[in-house]
């Protein structure tokens, strides 16, 4: 087929492939930033194979470089060891691994194994529960759905009574549903206490600490095992770019260091030449993504991408603060870090009502597709769920979703 026809074909396509506007509200979506776009095309010429320091060995040393850049940037640690994946979901498979090794004989049976999370967790970490083979536990969330500490204590108390052997908690930095932060530090006293490995999901939140006035509000952060971070989401790198953070560089060694086979072999004496990223994690062939994290931390740096994200935690106040001023919305939940849900209310309508309506707000929108919010129920209430994470975004974007809404619920009534 002619490169021109080919070509042609493929704008047809991308025309009719969905965008990040700057007015795109739904799950957690950024653009994709141009430095991290040209140093994707550039790995990609490159075609580096990250399996180890012997098949490449610069992008090793780049890798193990921006994995302490985002230990740094996350105040986890700025020492931090891990391994770059795909995103959240395969960081939180990873995390509960190295903490099975980590906390338990290598015999141990499984399903008596247990990982503490709230309803508001990812469902990507009761799902790798589910693949390890452990018991996941929902621990009670209090009334802002946190974490709540002294429910976490009756339940490490109720299992171990029968029999049960807890050995990781599994908190949130920022859910994905309302954006709250667990109370990291008070968890990381109990996973202490209790010789519990403390992986905090930071999928969507944990980069918010990377603007100085957003930092105090993930205290603890630096005393978790692990961390999980996806750079595909508040860091506009282009998909996928998502990572692990351990503080202990030899714990994912534990979980993946064995078992791999001669052809694979590392005959070198130095350290640093015999390290392999098989042994660090579930991949073997793995693509540079390193390469588009130090091209983007350098080029923007620390202080415009925290400046970028605290403007997407202001305008998510701003649009909380526009709900809260209108007779004809109201505000459900937040703002929590960039979040906020909130519904679009009728005169007189019974909660039933107001849920239907809002159902069907929601489906005229992502129809009509000028803005785009997903969805989310909270106490019965179906909210319409706004996560700004684009540094495109701005005051009017905020102003021109609200009467969008407004005019299509209009059709409505
Ligand atoms: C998005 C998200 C995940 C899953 O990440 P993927 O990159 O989509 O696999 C996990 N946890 C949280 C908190 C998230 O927001």
């Amino acid at each position: 087929m002619p490169a021109s026809e080919l070509l042609d074909d493929c704008s047809a396509l991308l025309e009719r492939s969905r965008r990040t506007s700057p007015a795109f509200f739904g799950y957690v979506l950024s653009p994709a930033s141009p430095v991290g776009i040209a140093a994707d095309l550039l790995a990609s010429a490159a075609n580096q194979n990250v399996t180890a320091w012997r098949s490449s060995p610069a992008a090793t040393e780049i890798e193990r470089l921006v994995l302490r850049w985002l230990g740094e940037l996350t105040g986890f640690a700025p020492d931090a060891a891990g391994v770059l994946v795909s995103g959240g979901s395969h960081a939180n498979l990873t995390a509960l691994l190295v903490a099975l090794h980590a906390k338990a004989p290598a015999d141990a049976d499984r399903r008596r194994r247990t990982v503490y999370l709230t309803s508001e967790a990812h469902f990507s970490s009761a799902k790798a529960a589910g693949i390890v083979g452990v018991t996941a536990r929902t621990v009670a969330a209090d009334a802002d759905r946190r974490m709540d500490p002294d429910g976490l204590r009756a339940a490490l108390a109720a299992d171990r009574a029968v029999g049960l052997e807890p050995f990781c908690v599994v908190a949130s930095a920022g859910t994905t549903g309302t954006g709250v932060i667990d109370p990291l530090d008070e968890i990381a006293r109990i996973a202490a206490e209790q010789e519990l490995h403390l992986h905090v999901d930071g999928a969507y939140g944990a980069l918010a600490a990377a603007d100085p006035a957003s930092a105090c509000r993930f205290a603890g952060i630096e005393r978790a095992d692990s961390l999980a971070l996806d750079a595909h989401k508040w860091l506009a790198a282009p998909i996928d770019c998502g990572a692990l953070l351990l503080r202990d560089p030899a714990a994912a060694a534990r979980a993946f260091g064995s078992g791999a086979g001669d052809y694979v072999r590392v005959m070198a004496e130095d350290e640093r030449e015999a390290f392999a990223w098989w042994g660090h994690g579930i991949e073997l062939s793995r693509r540079f993504r390193s390469l588009k994290l130090w091209m983007m931390l350098r080029y923007y740096g620390a202080r415009r991408i925290g400046a970028a994200i605290a403007q997407d935690i202001a305008l998510a106040a701003e649009l909380a603060d526009l709900v809260h001023k209108s007779d004809d919305f109201e505000l459900l939940s937040g703002p929590h870090l960039s979040i906020c849900c909130f519904r679009h209310l009728v005169p007189g309508a019974t909660n039933a009502e107001l849920n239907a309506h809002n159902e069907r707000v929601l489906t005229a929108l992502q129809r009509d597709g000028r803005v785009y919010l997903s969805n989310l129920t909270l106490d019965g209430r179906f909210a319409l769920r706004a996560c700004i994470t684009n540094f495109r975004t701005t005051r009017a974007d905020i102003e021109r979703t609200l009467a969008v809404v407004r005019e299509l619920a209009q059709t409505d009534v």
